[in-house]
């Protein structure tokens, strides 16, 4: 069991790697890498589309107006974000904000699973249809799913994902806001069952004796120049 300082150093880590991405054409377009934020020792973790605009300019998620409502509404459950961690499918932003290719999904989903490995959250909240199509590996709408929690594997957890409405499409639609709002009202009550019982680890297949060397080969570190 890790403790909270180790996994935002790990965590850490993984955002220095991810800053340097170069796995698909977005790092020529991006400003910054939006990680995610928060909390690396969080129960509850949400997870959005791709950054916007101001999230691409600030380098953190949910920093326009569905991120005011994310805010309002962990408020009413008492929560913050220093509780939580908010990450998206994608950590860079796609031009004029289009849709996710496949192919940037499947670069970034790597850094996705090891967020998930390092935070170990119990809940994991998709934010609307992308993130729920993509987490759930199928095809079914946001407007049948929410509310509706169900166990899943991420990655290599298992997770109670539920699924909730994008705060960026209860901005401006009253009934919603009105099922968003109740979704997350049910988040305590969730967060209390605790984790799930998790997959158990598959035991390394042992690796074959190393033949006998003919003459000693150098050590690794010596090969490479370092002593
Ligand atoms: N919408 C998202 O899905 N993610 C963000 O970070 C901001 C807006």
């Amino acid at each position: 069991m890790r403790s909270a300082s180790e996994r935002r150093e790990l965590l850490k880590g993984v955002y220095d790697e991810a800053r340097g991405c170069i796995a698909c054409q977005l790092h020529e377009t991006r400003t910054t890498v939006v990680f995610g934020a928060g909390n690396a020792d969080a129960d509850l973790m949400f997870i959005g589309e791709a950054p916007g605009a101001n999230e691409d300019r600030m380098g953190l998620p949910f920093v326009g107006q569905a991120g005011k409502l994310l805010d309002r509404l962990l408020g009413e459950i008492e929560m913050d974000r220093k509780d939580v961690f908010i990450a998206n499918t994608l950590k860079c932003r796609p031009p004029d904000n289009r849709d996710p290719y496949p192919h940037e999904l499947e670069a970034c989903q790597e850094y996705l699973f090891r967020q998930v490995d390092l935070i170990e959250p119990v809940v994991i909240c998709t934010l609307g249809n992308f993130s729920t199509k993509l987490l759930r590996g199928d095809a079914t709408g946001i407007s049948r799913l929410h509310g509706q929690p169900e166990l899943r594997e991420v990655g290599p957890r298992t997770v109670r994902l539920y699924p909730l409405y994008h705060p960026a499409a209860a901005l401006y639609t009253p009934s919603t806001l009105e099922a968003l709002r109740a979704d997350f009202h049910r988040l305590p009550e969730l967060l209390a069952l605790g984790a799930p019982p998790q997959p158990t680890p598959i035991d390394p297949v042992p690796e074959p004796a190393e033949p006998a060397l003919e003459s000693p080969a150098l050590p690794q570190a010596q090969q490479l120049g370092l002593f």
